[in-house]
């Protein structure tokens, strides 16, 4: 038993309808009321769209045959239509396309744009001015196309663009295509020439330079996007789109962002390394840090150290920052940098170190350079060879030797 029946009577269907009637007896009503054939219809038109639209849904019918009307507007899933005129579930069923020039309030493409930043900018903030074009309502004529009154509806259309045609040409089987108005096509009016809008010659809207100025705050990340709402090209008839400015951070030669933290890579000296270093960093809003390690403090090679409060400032958090995180990379002078009496005076300086136990059956050998690259080039030379030769048991045989 359901509730209301006052979209079933529309149609003119019973609530047992099944889906299959419903469709055929909104078709049958469709092409009998829609404004092409029946101008003084429009309300009618509209209501049966309505009617079909909650019906053919079984979410929405389901809601209706429970709670009526009432339940369909206290949804919260929203019943308000999901189509913006009815023509356009009139398309929907019959497959046109739609149309957008009689669609109120549609929403434009957005467009996004690349802005290159340092890290510089990203750490102390900026203001950058950027200039587009776009397309803007041409105020002369309020995006009308003409001079104020001068527009008239399509005598043949009636003002909705389309005309649908009917096709018997197989007996028994009535089809319809619809296609742009013939007569305005597709605009559902008429201008006359002599009323166009001299400022747009008609065409509603003009090309405007339009500046933005586009903030970045400290400690915005690359990537992030900056949104200026509805600032994308206007159309009669739509909400523009909006501009999206994405950040494109540029690297830099001294930081790596990580998260909130700086990186960088220290060199310094063998002798900074054993006996504590002085090295200065110049930060990103131009100040100097003195880095000091401790006499006696040793840094080994790869040793990673932290400055707290040197990182990136910390998006809409002015008072928090990052880490500074160091790299310590340690050059070691050349060989043969120290002679024969300063070598023993500097191993004296060092911690006594274990020599090993040297026995009868130990093999002396040296140490010789190592080169993976041309070492990898003499066995492909070897091994092109062995497969010319075809003789596998070679190489075997060398490295057993
Ligand atoms: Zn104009
Ligand atoms: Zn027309």
């Amino acid at each position: 038993m359901v509730k209301e029946t006052g979209y079933y009577d529309l149609l003119g269907v019973r609530p047992s309808a099944s889906s299959e009637e419903i469709r055929r007896a909104f078709r049958r009503l469709a092409l009998k009321y829609h404004p092409d054939k029946n101008p003084s219809a429009g309300e009618k038109f509209k209501q049966i769209s309505k009617a079909y639209e909650i019906l053919h849904d079984s979410h929405k019918r389901e809601l209706y045959d429970r709670g009526g009307e009432d339940a369909l507007t206290g949804n919260s899933t929203g019943c308000r239509s999901a189509f913006d005129s009815p023509l356009d579930i009139f398309n929907l069923f019959f497959g046109g396309s739609t149309r957008v020039h009689h669609q109120a309030e549609r929403k434009g493409k957005s467009v996004a744009h690349h802005l290159p930043v340092s890290l510089e900018d990203l750490y102390n903030g900026a203001t950058r001015k950027l200039s587009l074009q776009k397309n803007a309502i041409c105020a002369k004529c309020k995006g009308s196309g003409a001079k104020q009154g001068s527009i008239t509806k399509c005598p043949k259309c009636q003002g909705c663009g389309i005309e649908v045609h009917l096709l018997t040409h197989i007996p028994g089987v009535m089809s319809q295509i619809q296609t742009p108005c013939s007569e305005c096509n597709g605009k559902g009016e008429c201008i006359r020439l002599r009323d166009r809008c001299q400022v747009c010659s008609g065409r509603k809207i003009i090309r405007e330079k339009k500046i933005l100025t586009v903030h970045i705050d400290k400690g915005m990340k690359s990537g992030q996007k900056i949104i200026f709402h509805e600032e994308g090209d206007q159309a009669p008839g739509l909400q523009p789109g909006d501009i999206i400015i994405v950040l494109d951070q540029k690297s830099h030669p001294v930081f790596q962002r990580k998260g909130h933290d700086l990186v960088m890579k220290m060199e310094i000296q063998l002798a900074d390394a054993l006996c504590g270093c002085r090295q200065s960093i110049k930060t990103l809003d131009g100040r100097t840090l003195l880095v000091t390690s401790q006499p006696g403090e040793v840094i080994k090679p790869g040793d990673i150290k932290c400055i707290p409060k040197e990182g990136m400032p910390i998006y809409r958090n002015l008072y928090e920052k990052g880490s500074l995180i160091i790299q310590f990379q340690i050059h070691f002078p050349e060989s043969g940098w120290l002679n024969g009496e300063h070598l023993t005076q500097l191993q004296g300086l060092f911690p006594s170190r274990e020599e090993p136990i040297i026995t009868e059956d130990m093999e002396e050998v040296s140490l010789a350079e190592y080169n993976p690259y041309e070492d990898q080039k003499q066995r492909g030379r070897q091994e092109a060879y062995e497969e010319d030769e075809a003789v596998p048991l070679q190489r075997v045989q060398c490295q057993t030797s």
